[in-house]
């Protein structure tokens, strides 16, 4: 987890091979559906242009048929998914149904965080037209909003790394907060 320009999707990647694990983004999940204009995708479509979030259900039925699949078996890092409590709940739900099959559970959450004013001068230097300075804090907040409940869920099993430096310092950082906890 971690908020609009805290490298999430970087590290996701990294650390998916690292770990040698599959990377499940759910936005590239859903982009792939209506970039392919598979029924799913024609769905989804003015969500994702919208930028509101998919419903729940459907999201979570997708998650539920990707971890079905057999790369799962040994582990999965899982990127834009749980959003919200309502998903981490399912997620739980989906995983003790496909025991013994997949035999998992989420072991751990990892939070990239950084401090507000970095990120949005990260984000300006992206120099993107809608980055605006007050656009970029409105978006930090409503991921505080949407979070805080989730980061409280998922309480007993949270390890926060600050996600400042390189990307190679915050990966060995990861890694290193991850193998104390698995
Ligand atoms: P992302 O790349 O994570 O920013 O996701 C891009 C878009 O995909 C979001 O704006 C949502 O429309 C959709 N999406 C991704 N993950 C979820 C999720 N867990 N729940 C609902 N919608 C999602």
């Amino acid at each position: 987890m971690g908020p609009p320009g805290a490298g999430k999707g970087t590290q996701a990647a990294v650390l998916s091979e690292r770990l040698d694990v599959p990377h499940i983004s759910t936005g590239d999940l859903f982009r792939d559906h209506v970039g392919g204009e598979t029924a799913l995708g024609v769905e989804v479509k003015r969500y994702l242009d919208s930028g509101k979030l998919v419903p729940d259900e459907i999201t979570n039925e997708m998650v539920r048929e990707r971890l079905a699949d057999s790369d799962c078996n040994a582990g999965f890092l899982l990127d834009g998914y749980p959003r919200n409590v309502r998903q981490a709940q399912q997620l739980g739900a989906m995983l003790r149904e496909l025991n013994g099959e997949l035999d998992a559970e989420i072991d751990v959450v990892l939070e990239l965080d950084v401090p507000e004013d970095e990120l949005v001068e990260r984000l300006l230097s992206r120099g993107r037209e809608d980055d605006r300075e007050s656009v970029i804090r409105d978006r930090q907040q409503v991921y505080r909003d949407e979070t805080s409940a989730l980061l409280e869920y998922y309480s007993d099993r949270l390890v926060t790394v600050p996600a400042v430096g390189s990307v190679d310092d915050v990966t060995a950082r990861a890694l290193d907060a991850l193998r104390t906890r698995t």
